[in-house]
């Protein structure tokens, strides 16, 4: 018979019966079997044998004297060492109720008396080899729950038809179940979660029970005390014979701290550890994203590196200390700066530019290392605008720093680069800003350079036209000019747009697209607009004294004029002074303008309104097409940007877009002006489409005042008179 051992020693069996001759004969018979032996003659003796040789399997007499067999049972497995020990209990024959106290007291198994020896002895080896099972099933039971513990881990099985979901207990206290609520509606069960995840994890155990497949999910979860776990969900659908789902069962983890390491090295990876803002690595990352953004919608965008002149001086004479100091603030301030360039810098979907890794930025600051900074601006109307930006940024960082109890001043030296011209992918644009930049040090340091030498001349230009700009208005170089508006049913004029002109010093004249943008930027707008409107609200008004009226002046707006407190007042004190009514007066608002602030602007179109002036939208069509506006705001007409105009007669796409704006600011009872009417079979068209007024070349081009008297007069002769194109100048 094969030898069996118990950590290398024979089991240990201890019979426990009352009468020596069944111990003797069965004592002889085990250790013949291999079996070590250990004998108690009665209940009290059997509990303290038991308790000193802890015996592998204990056979058990039911009537005894003193303690019986039940009670010995019982008290055996309610101690510390007893729990799981094998207790056979020895009953007579046909004994069936013996047999059910014995295993109501706790017993294995049972065998009859008068014992048969021989298969005794295979009923011990049975009974140690499944107690041997049992034993490696708890441990690696208890091993798993231990690392199911330590690895934050839970399992969970939810049955779709009773709608319970079953957690285990770690699962249950790590998701913040009361005691007693490991069985819980799935209802419960998701109210848990944090609200913005909840859809999200119903519909993927919901698709897992329709499906049958798999899923795996985050979520988190936020606990008392406002901690928040973040747990990794996973879960697969159990079948049933017939193929139908019959529940899903998967497992949750708490992977808070992994997350919280992950970010952390994420930030590291990504986030200059002095500044915390962007490093080199993530900033190419960002810019690459810009390009891509910039490149899709046709956008210019410009790299700046800015260094800090004879920084390496700073850090020498006054300590790194000072040195960190000095940068951390040239990074705020930079920041900061970016941040207020809004109007600069404001893309066509309204996002500004704000900084520092925010996702939602079009520009961007970082830090390239030592004392190198570079501003991504991932939206510039212009290129040469930027020089703009490396004068403010220069400006900011020029104000003294205090650190290390010394006031300490600065200047940088900034090269730019420029997307497309100046290199398509992140590496080129930084390489070639950086080129700039030593050549901005070798030309002396504190100034700014471009990659592209005629970005330089224009930078230039760009600048004194600012400066001159300035200067304008006191030595009286602005003019107006004017031109007609005709009123299509009737052929007679009806109204006229005042347009700005500017006749510098050396009698050039710059149009406005070229100055109003940069009039914009610096604030000039507001006192050149003021100006314009009221020459052109006194010379109207003039006109009307001669009786050349009635005619509607239109005067152009821009948004800086708009947002200004004051601006409502300002227009009545204009239209006040020049005499002028109300009635014959416009604003022509562009499209941005109404949808920038929405409330705000309900409110100024309310009080120009009730000063009795009509407001119209220019350039209609160009910019955010978002038609609801023009329901909402309290709004006289619409003119329809000329480059629908433009090809009306032979472009069916444009024919139809005006169309469709005619009809749909009719049924709004806007009136609806074209501009840019330069022949008769865009007038034709206009005319078939029932447009109320036309402006254009057709007729006339922007003229100065005396001019446009001149060719009123000319109209308002009794005489039919031919149409008449008059020369621009
Ligand atoms: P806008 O308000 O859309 O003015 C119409 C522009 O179209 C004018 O350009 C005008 O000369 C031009 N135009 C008129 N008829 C025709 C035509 O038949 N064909 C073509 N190709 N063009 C035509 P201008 O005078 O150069 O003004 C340009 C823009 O500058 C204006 O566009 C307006 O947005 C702005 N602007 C002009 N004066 C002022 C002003 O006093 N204040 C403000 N804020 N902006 C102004
Ligand atoms: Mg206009
Ligand atoms: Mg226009």
């Amino acid at each position: 018979m094969k030898s069996l051992t118990v950590q290398g020693r024979p089991p240990l069996i201890l019979i426990v019966d009352d009468d020596s001759v069944v111990r003797f004969v069965t004592r002889q018979a085990l250790e013949r079997a291999g079996f070590a032996v250990v004998e108690a003659a009665g209940g009290d003796d059997a509990m303290r044998v038991f308790a000193e040789s802890g015996p592998a399997v204990v056979m058990l007499d039911i009537v005894m004297p003193g303690m019986d067999g039940f009670a010995v049972c019982a008290a055996m497995r309610n101690s510390p060492s007893g729990g799981h020990t094998p207790i056979m209990m020895m009953t007579g024959l046909d004994d069936s109720e013996s047999i059910d106290r014995a295993f109501e007291a706790g017993a294995t198994t049972f065998i009859t008396k008068p014992l048969n020896l021989v298969i005794l002895s295979h009923r011990l080896r049975y009974i140690l080899r499944t107690k041997q099972i049992e034993d490696e099933l708890r441990d690696s039971e208890a091993r798993l729950a231990r690392a199911q513990r330590m690895a934050r881990l839970g399992h969970w099985q939810w049955e779709p038809a009773s709608g319970l979901i079953r957690c285990s207990e770690d699962l249950a206290e790590m998701i913040g179940l009361g005691h007693g609520e490991q069985i819980v509606t799935l209802d419960r069960f998701v109210s848990l979660i944090d609200k913005p995840d909840r859809e999200r994890i119903a519909s993927a155990l919901a698709s897992s029970a329709e499906t049958g497949q798999g899923h795996r999910v985050e979520y988190a979860i936020a606990r008392a005390g406002g901690a928040k776990l973040i747990i990794s969900q996973e879960g697969d659908a159990v079948l049933d014979a017939a193929g139908a789902v019959e529940k899903v069962v998967g497992i949750a983890q708490d992977i808070t701290e992994r997350r919280v390491a992950e970010d952390r090295i994420r930030n590291l990876a990504h986030f200059d550890s002095v500044t915390g803002l962007p490093n080199r690595t993530y900033l190419v990352e960002i810019l690459g994203q810009t390009i891509v953004g910039a490149r899709r919608q046709g956008r210019e965008l410009a790299v700046l590196i800015l260094d800090i002149d004879h920084f390496k001086r700073i850090n020498d004479t006054l300590g790194h200390g000072v040195g960190d100091t000095i940068l951390k603030e040239a990074a705020r301030r930079l920041v900061q700066c970016i941040r207020g360039n809004d109007r600069a810098f404001r893309s066509d979907d309204g996002r500004v530019g704000a900084v520092g890794g925010d996702p939602d930025s079009l520009n961007t600051v970082s830090r390239l290392g030592g004392d190198e900074f570079v501003i991504v601006l991932g939206d510039v109307r212009r290129a040469e605008d930027s020089a703009g930006v490396a004068r403010r940024v220069a400006a900011a960082l020029g104000a003294p720093f205090s650190a290390g109890g010394s006031e300490i001043r600065i200047t940088i030296s900034t090269g730019i680069s420029v997307f497309p011209v100046d290199g398509d992918d992140a590496e080129s644009l930084l390489k070639n800003a950086d080129a700039a930049m030593f050549h901005a040090k070798e030309q002396g340091r504190d100034r700014s350079q471009f990659f592209t030498a005629s970005l330089n001349e224009r930078a230039v230009r760009r600048f004194s036209l600012e400066t001159n700009l300035r200067k304008a208005l006191a030595n009286d170089e602005f003019l107006v000019y004017y031109q007609p508006k005709i009123d299509i049913a009737s052929g007679g004029p009806c109204g006229m747009e005042a347009l700005v002109r500017w006749r510098r010093g050396d009698g050039q004249l710059v149009s406005p697209l070229d100055f109003i943008p940069v009039a914009e930027e610096t604030g000039l707008i507001v006192p050149i607009g003021d100006w314009v409107m009221q020459t052109a609200c006194a010379q109207t008004a003039a006109w009307t004294m001669q009786g050349l009226g009635p005619l509607r002046l239109s005067v152009n707006l821009s948004a800086v004029q708009f947002r200004r407190p004051g601006f409502v007042d300002r227009v009545g004190a204009i239209l006040d002074r020049a005499g002028l009514a109300p009635d014959l007066f416009e604003l022509e608002l562009t499209e941005g303008i109404l949808v920038e602030d929405t409330a705000a602007s309900i409110d100024i179109l309310r009080q120009l309104n009730a000063l009795g002036l009509s407001v119209s939208v220019d350039d209609f069509g160009t910019g955010y097409s978002s038609l609801s506006y023009l329901k909402r705001f309290p709004l006289d007409a619409l003119k329809i940007d000329r480059s629908f105009v433009r090809d009306i007669a032979t472009d069916p796409d444009d024919a139809a877009i005006v169309t469709a704006t005619i009809a749909l600011a009719h049924s709004l009872r806007l009136r609806v002006i074209a501009e840019g009417v330069e022949t008769e079979a865009q007038l034709a068209f206009l005319r078939s489409l029932g447009c109320d007024e036309a402006q254009g070349y057709l007729y006339s081009p922007p003229v100065p005042a005396t001019d446009f008297g001149a060719w009123l007069t000319e109209r308002r002769r009794p005489r039919p008179v031919a149409l008449t194109v008059m020369a621009r100048s």
